[in-house]
């Protein structure tokens, strides 16, 4: 009778292993979404409002807030299979890429139109542009008199919105979020013979949790400046982290992405796309607030 009791809940443990075990898509994991978020929010120079400046541990809190969306259980999978796809673009070539329009139903269109299928293929840039224009929105509202009644509300509305775009931001970092080889070298021709094994999590996650350290990234980000163009920036930051994909997976090759890497190459590697994401992140958020002035009065 014991024994049964004792089987029954080593069968229920395991079985919660399998429910509580992160999702091996959920990039940079639960610490570098939160970590990417925060050295960001330490990045706001002056003139950001001081909510804002005082935010960094919600910001934090809020990184990995879409990837709490993807809980693949049955009773969320509606949730998830809507919004899985703006996690990751998967470029082929850059090339393809160029000159894409600046919403998500005339990018799928044109995807359509090559025999594609959009949620395949990823909305990444668009849902980095429209979580950026949510909150340019948002600042626009907190800059008007008319709205001071409500400033609070705002801004934790504010807060929200940038917090949940930082997670797509540092998506775009993580180079294989922004490829056809995601998880594994996919295409025929593979010359350098990279592993076509799973890679995604125990780069993203496994890695990252045993071998970095928030300080290890965040003195490479600098004050957030001013963005010209936020799509086109936002589309040259994603190739610049696909750019990246092939050296990722040549790090594999000599010193396997798991717990147990201390490479000082692969340190370097991570490190720097973590300060890229969340110098993205930086630039952004201090480029709605100040182009929401401009915007005022139109
Ligand atoms: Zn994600």
């Amino acid at each position: 009778m014991k024994n049964r009791r004792a089987i029954a809940v080593l069968f229920f443990l395991l079985i919660l292993s399998f429910i509580i075990a992160p999702s091996p898509t959920n990039a940079w994991g639960d610490e570098g979404h939160r970590w990417i978020n925060r050295a960001a929010a330490e990045k706001m120079p002056d003139d950001m409002p001081a909510f804002f400046k005082l935010a960094s541990a919600r910001l934090s809190f809020l990184g990995p807030e879409p990837d709490r969306w993807r809980d693949r259980i049955e009773l969320y999978r509606a949730l998830n299979e809507a919004q899985s796809p703006d996690h990751f673009i998967d470029i082929d070539k850059p090339e393809n890429f160029q000159s894409l329009p600046d919403n998500r139903y005339l990018y799928s269109e044109w995807l359509r139109a090559s025999g594609k299928d959009p949620k395949d293929i990823g909305f990444l840039p668009y849902s980095i542009l429209e979580g950026y224009q949510r909150i340019q929105v948002l600042f626009r509202m907190w800059r008007d008199p008319r709205n001071s009644s409500e400033r609070d509300q705002i801004e934790q509305n504010i807060i929200y919105y940038a917090g949940v775009l930082g997670h797509y931001v540092a998506d775009g970092a993580q180079p294989l979020h922004t490829t056809i080889h995601f998880d594994g070298w996919s295409s025929s021709t593979n010359p350098d013979l990279f592993t076509r094994e799973h890679l995604h999590s125990r780069f993203e996650s496994e890695y990252v949790r045993s071998q970095i350290k928030p300080e290890d990234f965040s003195p490479q980000v600098k004050p957030a400046r001013k963005l010209n163009d936020v799509f086109a920036d936002t589309m040259k930051f994603l190739f610049d982290s696909n750019s990246q994909v092939a050296e990722l997976y040549r790090l594999e090759k000599t010193a396997r992405w798991d717990q147990n890497n201390r490479n000082a190459q692969s340190k370097q590697f991570v490190t720097a796309r973590l300060a890229a994401g969340a110098q993205m992140l930086a630039n952004l958020w201090y480029t709605a607030w100040t182009d929401s002035a401009a915007v005022q009065g139109q």
